[in-house]
């Protein structure tokens, strides 16, 4: 599916322009995310597999995968207690929208199916923003094993990868280097 991208004409260029999301076969255990920053606005798209999500890649069959869909769903809700962003950015919640592809009734047997997120945020100041920590995300969902990450500003599309043992997207001195121009 494709969302509905509120933001300006460059946020979604960026994210047109970042690699093309995880398409169907996903590969068990690994997600994508994309992150769109464009002034005081950051889009995060995130893609996971149902397994990785709820265990299961089909309609929920019983009141305890009901349960566990919605809860997920819930969780996927509330992007910020799922990623940690630096508290000098001040982000805040825009909107959150998050969609079970293939999980619905009379959905093929069979097939993949998948988690789709995209969060709005607003930060006061995205210049702060030299870290995404997956940490909480990786702790609440647990057999998310990686992301492939994407980080698209003006400037260009940036990857990083994080896993367990390595959560925390680092943006390091480029970004810096970029905002002042050095
Ligand atoms: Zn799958």
């Amino acid at each position: 599916m494709s969302f509905a991208r509120p933001g300006g004409a460059l946020l979604a260029a960026l994210l047109a322009a970042a690699p093309a999301m995880a398409q169907a076969p996903h590969q068990h255990g690994h997600g994508t995310v994309n992150i769109a920053i464009e002034r005081d606005r950051v889009v995060i798209e995130l893609h996971a597999p149902g397994a990785d999500i709820v265990g299961f890649e089909r309609a929920p069959q019983n009141d305890t995968e009901k349960q566990a869909l919605a809860r997920a769903i819930e969780a996927l809700q509330r992007p910020l207690t799922l990623v940690d962003l630096p508290a000098a950015a001040r982000c805040a919640v825009d909107e959150a929208v998050v969609a079970a592809e293939g999980m619905n009734d009379g959905a093929p047997e069979g097939a993949h199916a998948e988690f789709e997120a995209a969060w709005m945020l607003r930060c006061a100041d995205t210049g702060a923003l030299r870290t995404f920590d997956f940490a909480p995300l990786f702790a609440r969902f647990a057999r998310v094993e990686e992301f492939d990450v994407t980080v698209v500003t003006a400037r260009g599309p940036s990857t990083y990868e994080v896993d367990r043992d390595h959560p925390t997207v680092d943006r390091g001195g480029t970004f810096w280097r970029w905002m002042t121009g050095r």
